[in-house]
């Protein structure tokens, strides 16, 4: 079956009347147990939480908090192995108590480059490289806090299975999950819990766009460029000749389509015909077969312009991640965990510090959105960005959920949530997080006939011939990416 097929198949399928919502079958006492475990560890969550902020490392370089993360899971008694599917930075942690279901829990890690910003309300950078503008320092540590809890409980309960932490590094380009899914770290894993740090608390599942990523590096000849422009090439003639003709192919292209692209290297000096350039492209579709159409066009403009200015060129990908395959069964789960959970308040100084942050931006939606749960939706309209999450959800039945990290209003990628996710209130929204995960996490353990119903729904929507292409391809990770 091929992508557009499957990808109809799922649309068909969005109004699929999703498992009659199960009893929560754990008992009131262990979820107040769990809820405790996890306010017993807030301040450890603060702690681990604000130093990987401090690390902020890019993709596969995050040595410092994937050795972190490492560290806390093996003092709460995890086994780890870590070095796994060809990425020095990525880990699979696990907590194993005799045969039962596998619930695994991702945990991402990786920072922005160019995002430096220090916890203020104003733009201030801190002069680094980096910054935690997607909140991935406090999403490795909810998932690892949350495993953490859960096999408290299982310890306690004597529960059977194997709770699992997956270390998944450079979620930010890298597609790390997607070369994990394909060297089959997730084959024997029953239901995948993922949150995102956001600015509500949400646990509605929707689709996200598919993308492929890469590098388009040209060559040419260096001269003179007053004295002997004529015996140089410009490769970068050639980049801005490509990004042209991309750029006039935008009206040709399906309208749910995203290009974008940044010149990573343009030469060095104006009086030097630049011998080498750089583009680092990115195209998006909800339908993975339509980004593979347009990636093919893509690289033909780059082709076309190396041929007219003389110059030729190389591709390298980087990343290729699927879109999200949602789970209503398992929404459910999460949505009325999540309530379990509370919901957040914020001190006077955490809302002056919000108020403040809020001034910067261009729309101030009430702070005290922060303490209430958005309705759950499934939603099938394939908005926003991309995730590496979405391999994992092809394969195993997935579930995530958001809470309110970030100030009400900031965009993503931002230097608000820089700062709100070395702040206070990054870290309470990481608490909460936290505590919704470990009591999904458990509630499943004890609910067989949940998962059997997630996988059936799983399988529904992706259609019965299917089988997992990874749009990253054969090659290894891209571990030099960000260098
Ligand atoms: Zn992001
Ligand atoms: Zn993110």
């Amino acid at each position: 079956m091929n992508f557009k097929t499957m990808t109809a198949m799922a649309l068909a399928l969005s109004a699929y009347s999703t498992a009659p919502a199960f009893a929560a079958d754990l008992p009131e006492a262990q979820k107040a147990a769990i809820v405790q475990t996890v306010e017993g560890d807030a301040e450890q969550i603060g702690s681990t939480a604000l130093a990987i902020w401090g690390f902020a490392e890019l993709g596969y370089q995050e040595t410092q908090s994937s050795a972190l993360l490492q560290s806390d899971l093996r003092n709460a008694g995890f086994e780890i192995t870590a070095g796994v599917a060809g990425q020095p930075t990525a880990f699979v942690a696990s907590f194993k108590n005799g045969e039962g279901p596998v619930i695994g829990i991702l945990a991402e890690f990786d920072a922005l480059p160019g995002l430096s910003q220090a916890v203020s309300p104003v733009e201030e950078t801190l002069g680094g490289h980096a910054g935690h503008g997607c909140g991935h320092n406090l999403f490795g540590t909810a998932s690892s806090y949350a495993a953490i809890a859960v096999r408290e409980w299982m310890i306690a309960n004597n529960i059977k299975g194997e709770i699992r932490l997956y270390g998944t590094p450079a979620e930010e380009g890298g597609s790390a999950k997607a070369f994990m899914v394909r060297d089959g770290l997730f084959n024997d894993v029953d239901v995948a819990l993922h949150w995102h740090p956001g600015s509500s608390n949400d646990a509605s599942q929707g689709t996200t766009k598919a993308n492929v990523s890469g590098k388009f590096r040209f060559y040419g000849t260096s001269s003179h460029a007053s004295g002997a422009p004529d015996r140089g090439r410009s490769a970068l003639d050639a980049v801005e000749s490509m990004n042209y003709m991309v750029n006039m192919m935008r009206e040709h292209v399906h309208e749910a389509t995203r290009i974008h692209y940044v010149i990573t290297d343009g030469g060095k000096a104006p009086n030097v015909v630049p011998n080498f350039a750089e583009v680092y492209y990115y195209v998006r579709h909800g339908d993975p077969m339509t980004v593979l159409d347009v990636v093919e066009r893509v690289k033909k403009a780059a082709e076309g312009a190396a041929l007219g200015t003389g110059t030729r060129y190389e591709f390298q990908q980087i990343g290729g991640v699927y879109s999200m395959m949602p789970n209503g069964t398992l929404m459910e789960v999460m949505d009325r965990n999540l309530r379990y959970s509370g919901t957040l308040s914020w001190t006077p100084e955490e809302n002056a510090f919000a108020t403040e942050i809020q001034k910067t931006l261009a729309t101030q939606p009430p702070l005290s959105s922060v303490g209430e749960i958005r309705p759950a939706r499934l939603s099938f309209d394939g908005g926003g960005g991309s995730t590496d999450v979405s391999d994992v959800s092809w394969v195993v039945p997935t579930v995530g959920l958001s809470t309110a990290t970030f100030v009400p209003g900031s965009a993503g990628h931002s230097w608000q949530n820089v700062a709100a996710a070395g702040h206070s209130i990054g870290v309470k929204g990481t608490v909460l997080a936290t505590k919704a995960l470990a009591l999904t996490a458990a509630e499943l353990f004890v609910s067989p006939e949940t998962i059997t119903a997630a996988t059936a729904e799983l399988h529904e929507r992706r259609g019965a011939d299917f089988v997992y292409r990874p749009l990253v391809g054969d090659g290894p990770p891209q571990l030099d990416y960000r260098k």
